[in-house]
């Protein structure tokens, strides 16, 4: 087994004295600054000239300064900008603001584990990944719990960088749940997988062609919704408290039995083989590249398929059904 690492693990004191910038204030970046802060660390928000989060951070306490200005200032520089948009601002604002001794750290790999960002050799890199959305990394700290974390360190120029992933860690309530060591390899291979594979691009198309398929086959739409959709998410949560196991527990024979039966007839040898396709493309930077070269070309295929996902018509019927949801809440 894997070695997790708690609270007892991580020294917070080795923040002491160090000026946290958090670049960007999106999903994570918000959590980082709040936690961090309230973690008496000393942080300061990195932004862009005219961007509508500073008045967001300003109104919730944090010093708010150019990216550059903050990297300047900083000890230690987390980059909590989208990841294609990472490059840029690393290149303009944060690279020549770089010391000797300084911590560069990131929530992802990506940009270091396909060469997009190349930092110097005298300052840490290191990765420290909550598994999960920003807004519960914030929430499950001010409970007093915290969101697990992946920790990883690309370069060691202080020979610290090890223990201030995981001092960083602690800051953002991450050993509170438990952190977990990696590479920066291993969390983006996974990271963009898990992604593409299972969490979204498998379930999305999952979720869709039942749907389709019920509905072709002269369902209604509404029923279908409720069946291909809305449940996925009764079912989630009994397979993330307690496994397939809990899972299968608390459903009927009926739907147990379908479930072994006929499960392995979705997902055939031919969907493993594409899998494997996938994580390769992954791999061997293919994915990366397209990526990047769809972002720099301006992203003309991402926003026709963005258009055309939002107008299936299992968004149709989910927007007018959840609007019924909330009306029933009300009352
Ligand atoms: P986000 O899109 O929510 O926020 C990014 C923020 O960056 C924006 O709110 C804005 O303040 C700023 N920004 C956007 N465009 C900019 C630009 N052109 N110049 C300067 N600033 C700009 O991003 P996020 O989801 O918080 O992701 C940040 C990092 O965290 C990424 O590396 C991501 O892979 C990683 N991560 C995200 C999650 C998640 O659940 N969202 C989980 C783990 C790791
Ligand atoms: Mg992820």
């Amino acid at each position: 087994m894997a070695r997790m690492y708690y609270d007892s693990d991580a020294n917070l004191d080795l923040l002491n004295g160090k000026t946290v910038a958090i670049v960007g204030y999106g999903s994570q970046g918000h959590a980082h600054a709040l936690n961090l802060k309230d973690s008496g660390v000393n942080v300061i928000v990195g932004l862009y000239e005219g961007s509508r989060s500073i008045a967001k951070a300003e109104a919730e306490g944090l010093t708010v300064k150019p990216v550059a200005d903050a990297a300047k200032l900083a000890d230690w520089i987390m980059i909590l900008l989208p990841d294609e948009v990472q490059k840029r601002v690393y290149a303009e604002d944060i690279a020549p603001n770089l010391e000797a001794g300084n911590v560069l750290s990131f929530a992802h790999g990506f940009n270091i584990n396909f060469g997009q960002i190349v930092p110097p050799a005298e300052v840490d890199v290191v990765m420290v990944a909550p598994k999960g959305p920003g807004h519960l990394v914030r929430r499950t700290y001010t409970e007093g719990q915290g969101v697990p974390c992946l920790f990883a360190v690309y370069q060691d120029a202080t020979g610290q960088a090890r223990d201030l992933a995981m001092a960083y860690a602690k800051g953002i309530g991450g050993t509170r749940g438990g952190i977990l060591e990696t590479t920066f390899r291993e969390e983006t291979e996974t990271d963009l997988f898990g992604e593409q594979v299972v969490l979204c691009g498998g379930l999305s198309e999952l979720i869709k062609s039942g749907f389709e398929t019920l509905v072709n086959a002269g369902y209604q739409p509404e029923l279908a919704y409720f069946e291909c959709l809305h449940e996925v998410k009764l079912i989630v949560d009994l397979v993330v408290e307690g496994g397939l196991a809990k899972m299968r527990d608390s459903i009927s024979n009926t739907a147990e039995y379908g479930d072994y039966t006929r499960g392995p007839r979705i997902i055939t040898d031919e969907t493993r083989a594409e899998m494997t396709k996938i994580l390769k493309e992954i791999q061997t930077g293919q994915f990366a590249r397209e990526f990047v070269l769809e972002n720099q070309s301006g992203n003309a295929g991402f926003t026709a398929m963005r258009r055309r996902e939002a107008e299936h018509p299992i968004e149709e019927v989910g927007k007018d059904l959840r609007a019924m949801f909330s009306w029933l809440k009300k009352v």
